[in-house]
């Protein structure tokens, strides 16, 4: 049998009282009650213990004890009343809860860990095409559940990565008993995300960023952005790094990283500035403190003269209203449109893909890999092993594979990692009038940002 003994101490007759009190009881006492609350009391009534026993603790260490009389003590065994505990009617609210897949979970234990009723997640799972994509969730994937306090199911939300490398936030909502994917446009929240890194000692900047818990997308990018001017790898004790980048959030929840917006690196006695410049809703560049192009850039254009349609990062897919992660930028271009190699380069595979359809991909003399999908047909050059010329015809523009009308879907990737094309190997378009006013206006509001990060103290810088 437990025992929990409970001093209890009267100021009055600075007498003490101590109780044994017995779990076994308190127990009895609690199961005997015909509720379906009585597991919640249990716990109720093993937390409200604890505070007992600190008090316990504290008064054992009274002062004095040892110079006054020994109380006389005697064991007393008695049943305490609890006290009523008043339970929330069921309120019907809705609420949003988040479950991590842990590995080798079925989807039925994890919809169960959250709370759900097992006749609405059998009816989710009976929904074909939504299950096939929620069973493959990997383990670490996060799935949010919109429920109420009864255990009934109206919505889920989960990031999925489509054939075609995309990353999709996939929003399913039941209406009228039916599932469906949400229509609805979504737009993420956008809020500035800072951070400072000072290196130390023998660290490398890759070190030094980790530990300011830098984003691996943000890190990516600022070594794109200052590639044409320094390497950040040269970087060495003393030297610092402020930056300020885009984070989104979704319904509260970040889901990734937009545009780094500016930054500022200390190179010994050198300095180095980045600002973002948005030329429209689908592209943009960076540029030094006087508005100079911080990169050259590839001078040939993939399809000449086409506008950007749908730009890199985060975006609303165009038919289904959820958003996904777009790995390149789209050009709106007409079926037959000559697409040409940006630069000199060799043809790694010309081949049909399930989500791209008709695909090139070339690899530069520099380190960049290029990508050109949805093709109606190739060029001559357009083989793998062969190499390419500045200009080549390498495809014509087309609507193959999964499409949603003609257009050229090009893509530019650094070791694997697909880059953002407009702001890497686009050419930068000089800033001049109303632009440059902008580009300046801006600018200062963010000089301002970095000087104020490079004055605070490491930590508190990191700590956003
Ligand atoms: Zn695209």
């Amino acid at each position: 049998m437990h025992r929990l003994l409970a001093i209890l101490q009267c100021s009055e007759t600075g007498m003490d009282y101590r109780k044994p009190l017995t779990q076994a009881q308190k127990a009895t006492f609690l199961f005997d009650q015909d509720s379906p609350w009585r597991s919640h009391l249990a716990w109720l009534s093993a937390t409200a213990i604890v505070p007992a026993l600190a008090m316990a603790t504290a008064f054992a260490i009274a002062p004095n004890s040892a110079t006054e009389a020994t109380p006389n003590r005697a064991w007393i065994t008695e049943s305490l009343a609890l006290p009523t505990v008043n339970t929330l009617p069921m309120s019907g609210n809705r609420y949003w809860r988040a479950e991590i897949i842990q590995r080798g979970d079925r989807l039925l234990t994890v919809l169960s860990r959250l709370g759900i009723q097992r006749a609405d997640s059998a009816s989710l799972l009976q929904q074909d095409e939504m299950s096939k994509d929620l069973l493959k969730l990997p383990a670490g994937a996060t799935l949010h559940v919109q429920t109420n306090d009864q255990g009934q199911l109206f919505a889920v939300r989960f990031l999925k990565d489509d054939a075609q490398g995309e990353t999709q936030l996939v929003w399913l909502q039941r209406r009228d008993g039916n599932w469906q994917t949400h229509a609805d446009a979504i737009e993420p929240r956008r809020l500035e995300g800072v951070a400072h890194i000072r290196l130390q000692g023998k660290q490398s900047f890759q070190q030094a960023a980790q530990r300011a818990d830098l984003p691996r997308e943000v890190l990516q990018q600022l070594q794109e952005i200052f590639s044409d001017r320094m390497a950040l790898q040269s970087l060495r004790s003393g030297d610092s790094v402020q930056v300020v980048f885009e984070r989104l959030y979704y319904e509260g929840d970040l889901i990734g990283y937009g545009q780094v917006l500016a930054a500022h690196v200390q190179q010994d006695k050198q300095t180095f500035t980045a600002f973002y410049h948005q030329h429209d809703s689908e592209s943009g560049s960076y540029y030094d403190s006087n508005g100079q192009p911080l990169k050259q850039g590839f001078t040939v254009e993939p399809v000449e003269g086409a506008r950007i349609t749908s730009g890199f990062g985060i975006r609303v897919h165009p038919v289904l209203g959820s958003l996904r992660m777009h790995q390149g930028v789209d050009y709106a271009a007409a079926i037959g449109t000559p697409v040409r190699a940006p630069a000199a380069g060799q043809v790694v595979s010309a081949e049909y893909q399930d989500g791209y359809g008709n695909v090139v991909t070339l690899r530069h003399q520099t380190r960049y890999q290029t990508l050109y999908a949805h093709l109606s047909r190739f060029g001559e050059q357009a083989k793998p092993g062969k190499t390419v010329k500045e200009g080549d015809i390498i495809g014509y523009v087309g609507n193959t594979g999964r499409s949603t009308g003609p257009h050229l879907h090009f893509e530019v990737r650094v070791n694997q990692q697909p880059v953002d094309p407009s702001s890497t190997v686009l050419k930068t378009p000089p800033l001049s009038g109303p632009a440059l006013a902008q580009f300046k206006q801006v600018g200062q509001r963010y000089q301002q940002q970095l000087a104020m990060l490079r004055q605070l103290p490491v930590q508190l810088a990191q700590a956003e």
